[in-house]
């Protein structure tokens, strides 16, 4: 599966935390991120996501128009629900994407924690039938 990871400045810690208690679920899937929060996978765990731009910077959007393409299947997006986004309609359009594509979104860790445990029981693998084959972006590292 196509997981995107995003989080807010606030929510950073947050999800580093959720993705080193899941690594062992995460390790079997491709990952995506936003430029710094992916950067802070990378530095505290073993994962390795493909880094989009940072998000204020247009990575929303590229998540975004993976969503478009139908090509991810899972998003985690831990939101910051107390401070306005310098990007607020970049967040509001990938959110929009998610549910025209009936993709999973998390925007905070307690329906993220429900998210991993359907991932890793089988319960998203109806996304595998929707997208046929298995999808990665050309220049993943
Ligand atoms: P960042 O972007 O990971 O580059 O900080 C997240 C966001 O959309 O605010």
């Amino acid at each position: 599966m196509n997981i995107a990871c995003i989080a807010h400045d606030e929510k950073k810690k947050d999800l580093v935390q959720f993705m080193m208690a899941y690594e062992s679920v995460l390790t079997g899937h491709s990952l995506f991120a936003t430029g710094t929060t992916g950067t802070r996978i990378k530095e505290a765990t073993g994962l390795n996501p493909h880094l989009f731009r940072s998000g204020p910077l247009g990575g929303d959007q590229q998540i975004g128009a993976m969503i478009a393409e139908n090509k991810m299947d899972l998003v985690l997006f831990f939101k910051d629900p107390l401070s306005a986004q310098p990007h607020e309609p970049d967040i509001n359009a990938l959110s929009r994407l998610c549910d025209v594509y009936s993709v999973p979104i998390a925007t905070n860790m307690a329906t993220a924690e429900v998210l991993i445990h359907g991932l890793s029981r089988g319960d998203l693998n109806w996304r595998e039938l929707v997208n046929g084959e298995k999808r990665l972006i050309e220049d993943e590292s």
